[in-house]
């Protein structure tokens, strides 16, 4: 046997042995399958995961609507509700330097970034414990002798479909909300990345959340996913992921007129005003793009940049650029990791050459890492191109790696129609110091996400989401409960005698 063969066998052997959680009990796929859960550092297997089947979603569908309909979740009072998310949340924070860990091996995102996502985990379920047990619903005084009221109730049982790029917080942005509201879930995390999914669904268990609330299947998309947003028992599918997927699961969630929310991809505009704070402006637009090595759906991948003082932009962003640390994010020296997989390395890399082909200044970057041990992972230098235009794909096109196109614009006016002229609208960043101007073109720019003089912080308070083709329904703040929840008018008539419209 090869050394590198003997290698890999010990690394299988080593690897944490996954599996799906159906109705409190943890299962291998029905059909046995398993799929290698790659560190996209290093290249090793860190886990085996069940290969799940149409038949094991179904089987979880089953589970959370026999659940759903007991009571035994939806029925217990709010507060009781809330005190299952506290442990939760409670429980996140004891186990956080573990969950970090493995989300970075997971993801490959770096120590610090995987540390935010943790406690960002643990605040969204206290976030929304607390949110649950607040008054809600509404009475209304109408004409006498009835009294109307209206009641929010959970939508029953929610699919829950998330991507790789945050693999613990996307998928807590979905159960937090959908668990307070009462639903009972059946969840897949990305087939790419359910280290850490698992770790949180271990910890439902550890809680003593009841069997059959929630519910976790493994798989690929077109199997799993697709039984979901199909399924006639699932009420509502909530996704996010790909502009392309979510169009697909829009049209499969409408033979059986699902709710659906979708969070999708998104093309930023970043526009930086001559008049900014300069380093502030550079240092930020790195920020926008090459956190989380680029893999972020909110990412500034298209920085605009005033005329006046473009050139001067460029060699200041393209020099801290190549300062930027590239490695294994479980070194704490890193600062940006690699990308999730060989196939989305594939992808980037091709748009990389696409940009080139489209005539775009090569700015910095522009390669795939291999020296210094970085051979085996899947790592793209930080790369910039310069002089883009609006016909081209780099422009266009979500590349969701660590690629950013910056271009010039004349003034305000030029600034709003380029950032506008995109089919996503998800979010987007205006630099400047004049607080009028930056509000202004704030209010103009079609996206659901903004910042002023920073990017990428964003809160359990605020709702997330786009407009245009990044989306439809809001994660987190008070819309991000109401998407878990559907509403119900109440007519009491404190009369009790026929209403007498038929003559006898
Ligand atoms: P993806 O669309 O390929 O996959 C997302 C999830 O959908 C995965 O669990 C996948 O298995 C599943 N899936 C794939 N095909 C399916 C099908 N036919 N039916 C049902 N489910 C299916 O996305 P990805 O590559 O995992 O993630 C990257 C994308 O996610 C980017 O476009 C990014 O912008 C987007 N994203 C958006 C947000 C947001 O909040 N708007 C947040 C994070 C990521």
């Amino acid at each position: 046997m090869l050394e590198t063969e003997k290698e890999k066998v010990k690394k299988d052997a080593e690897a944490l042995q996954l599996k799906m959680y159906i109705n409190g009990e943890w299962k291998e796929a029905s059909d046995q399958k398993t799929r290698d859960v790659i560190n996209p550092a290093t290249g090793a297997v860190i886990a085996e995961a069940p290969e799940g089947t149409a038949e094991d979603a179904q089987a979880a569908i089953a589970a959370a609507k026999a659940t759903f309909e007991s009571g035994v979740w939806s029925d217990l009072p709010a507060t009781e509700r809330a005190a299952y998310l506290l442990k939760i949340a409670d429980k996140i924070d004891e186990k956080a330097e573990e969950l970090t860990k493995l989300e970075t091996m997971d993801n490959g995102k770096t120590l610090r970034e995987a540390g935010y996502d943790v406690g960002d985990a643990a605040a969204c379920f206290r976030y929304y414990a607390g949110m649950i047990t607040q008054p809600d619903g509404h009475t209304y005084h109408v004409a006498d002798p009835m009294q109307a009221m209206v009641v929010r109730e959970p939508v029953g049982v929610c699919g829950l479909i998330v991507p790789w790029n945050y693999p613990l917080l996307m998928s807590v942005w979905k159960i937090a909300p959908a668990l307070a509201a009462g639903n009972t879930i059946v969840f897949k995390p990305s087939e790419v990345t359910p280290v850490t999914p698992t770790k949180l669904l271990e910890i439902f268990e550890e809680v003593g959340l009841p069997a059959g609330v929630a519910n976790m299947v493994m798989g690929a998309g077109p199997v799993v996913g697709n039984e979901i947003a199909s399924h006639k028992d699932v009420d509502m599918v909530s996704f996010t992921g790909g502009t392309k997927t979510g169009k697909h699961i829009m049209k499969t969630a409408a033979d059986t007129m699902k709710k659906v929310s979708l969070e999708l991809g998104g093309k930023s505009p970043n526009i930086i005003f001559a008049d900014s704070d300069f380093e502030t402006a550079v240092d930020y637009a790195l920020f926008g793009i090459y956190a989380g090595a680029g893999q972020v759906c909110s990412a500034g991948s298209r920085i605009l940049v005033e005329e006046s003082i473009y050139e001067k932009f460029l060699a200041r962003f393209a020099e801290r650029a190549k300062e930027i640390r590239v490695g294994d994010g479980s070194d704490s020296k890193t600062e940006m990791g690699p990308l999730v997989s060989q196939e989305h390395l594939d992808k980037v890399l091709s748009y990389i050459e696409i940009g080139k082909e489209e005539g775009a200044r090569l700015l910095c970057g522009g390669e795939r890492l291999i020296s210094d041990g970085l051979d085996k992972g899947y790592f793209v230098a930080p790369t910039a191109f310069a002089d883009t235009t609006q016909e081209m794909r780099i422009v266009q096109e979500e590349i969701f790696g660590p690629v950013v196109a910056i271009q010039p614009f004349k003034d305000e006016e030029e600034a709003i129609r380029l950032a506008n002229d995109s089919d996503y609208g998800l979010a987007g960043a205006v630099f400047t110091v004049d607080g009028a101007k930056g509000l202004r073109v704030i209010k103009k720019l079609r996206a659901g996400i903004t910042w002023i003089n920073s990017y990428h912080p964003t809160y359990n308070e605020a709702p997330w989401g786009g407009y245009k083709q990044s989306g439809i329904g809001r994660s987190l703040g008070t819309f991000g409960l109401e998407e878990f929840q559907e509403v119900k008018q109440i007519n009491i008539n404190l009369e009790v005698e026929p209403i007498g419209w038929f003559e006898k």
